[in-house]
């Protein structure tokens, strides 16, 4: 999809706040920890080349869920190691090998497969993912683990890193996350010969628990500034949104009272009112369950009313404004601000996915 360049619906991302986030993370935790930046779904929708270019001299590397990601990077020039969260199938491998990407070996069968249909190991790097709980990727038990590695460097891949991920360390209950990190310290414990890199932390564990990180973090929202736990727990220090959305007032009008706005006219004005149109809707990722929700203008909530659009959102304004006045969607405007996890809230989900979801369609700005 192309952006849309000539509307004035932008997202705007401060670089500079990654990086202080990052400063402000790498204070809290061990000296000695490797520290890779997950920009895996475009930097959870900030834009992956800047942001990996903009950080990559206060990282030791990147983590992306595929490829195509992986190689996006790549592309762009960046030269620290790009470890690929998610399995990559045999068939793909050799474009690992072309990239130089450090791949997750998550099985057996995996290995299996591979030595099957002749695929080249030889001089990979990779990790082994080791499921400890979270029931996804990943080895359960240490005769896999020790067979899968056996037989990664039997095949000439070499096996930098072993690791695992917690499916609760964003909770105030941590008994889950307890019974992950016994299983996998045992694991590790008991290896034969064990990689040089292991890491277990996500954001939520690299702040919430910081004295179980191995030797290596892996952190993704909390470069962007946001709760990896919305509210659920709070931040034990400040850190700073990256991201801004606004819009502005392509059209504004005056409507009696009793008229409909939008598709399946859910909204009739109750009095005469000030109604203001964005360009953005849900294919910019700005979701139907807006309705009702809120922007900023001059500092002001308005609400949204009627349907989200494709294309288009109405507000309604407490009076009349030029058109072309700026609107945030995401961020802050006077006193007031709205942030991806009150948009989450009212969404009923995680702000994780209010970021991830903004589309190409809306232009990042740096
Ligand atoms: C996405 C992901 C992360 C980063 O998670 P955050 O909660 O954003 O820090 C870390 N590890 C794995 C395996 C992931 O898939």
């Amino acid at each position: 999809m192309v952006s849309s360049l000539h509307r004035p619906t932008k997202a705007i991302v401060n670089l500079e706040a990654i990086s202080r986030n990052i400063q402000t993370v790498v204070r809290h935790i061990p000296n000695q920890a490797k520290v890779w930046a997950v920009v895996k779904a475009n930097a959870y929708g900030h834009g992956a080349v800047a942001v990996a270019q903009h950080v990559e001299r206060a990282v030791d590397g990147f983590c992306v869920s595929n490829v195509d990601e992986a190689i996006e990077l790549r592309r762009a020039g960046i030269l620290k190691s790009i470890l690929v969260l998610g399995v990559v199938l045999p068939d793909e491998v050799y474009l690992a090998q072309e990239y130089g990407l450090t791949l997750t070996v998550s099985s057996l069968k995996w290995v299996t497969l591979a030595k099957r249909l002749g695929t080249q190991l030889k001089g990979l790097t990779c990790h082994i993912k080791i499921d400890s709980g979270m029931g996804r990727i990943g080895v359960r038990d240490q005769l896999e683990a020790e067979a899968v590695m056996s037989e990664l460097k039997e095949q000439g891949a070499f096996v930098e890193g072993i690791f695992t991920h917690f499916a609760t360390a964003d909770e105030a209950d941590d008994q889950f996350f307890k019974e992950q990190l016994s299983f996998f310290q045992d694991l590790v414990s008991r290896l034969q010969d064990c990689p040089p890199i292991i890491h277990a932390s996500n954001s939520a564990t690299s702040i919430w628990h910081a004295e179980t990180i191995f030797n290596a973090v892996r952190l993704g929202l909390v470069l962007y500034g946001l709760n990896p736990s919305g509210g659920a727990l709070d931040l034990p220090y400040a850190l700073e949104p990256a991201l801004r959305l606004e819009s502005a007032l392509v059209q504004v009008k005056k409507v009696p009272a009793g008229t409909a706005v939008g598709y399946g006219e859910t909204y009739h004005t109750p009095k005469s009112e000030w109604i203001g149109t964005l360009p953005i809707g849900y294919a910019d990722g700005w979701t139907r369950d807006m309705q009702d929700f809120k922007v900023l203008v001059e500092g002001e909530f308005c609400q949204i009313i009627g349907r989200v659009s494709m294309d288009q959102v109405t507000i309604r304004l407490p009076k009349k404004y030029p058109l072309g006045t700026r609107v945030i969607l995401l961020g802050d405007s006077g006193e007031q601000s709205i942030s991806a996890t009150d948009v989450a809230n009212k969404r009923g989900t995680i702000n994780y996915e209010v970021l991830c979801l903004l589309s190409d369609r809306v232009p990042r700005e740096y």
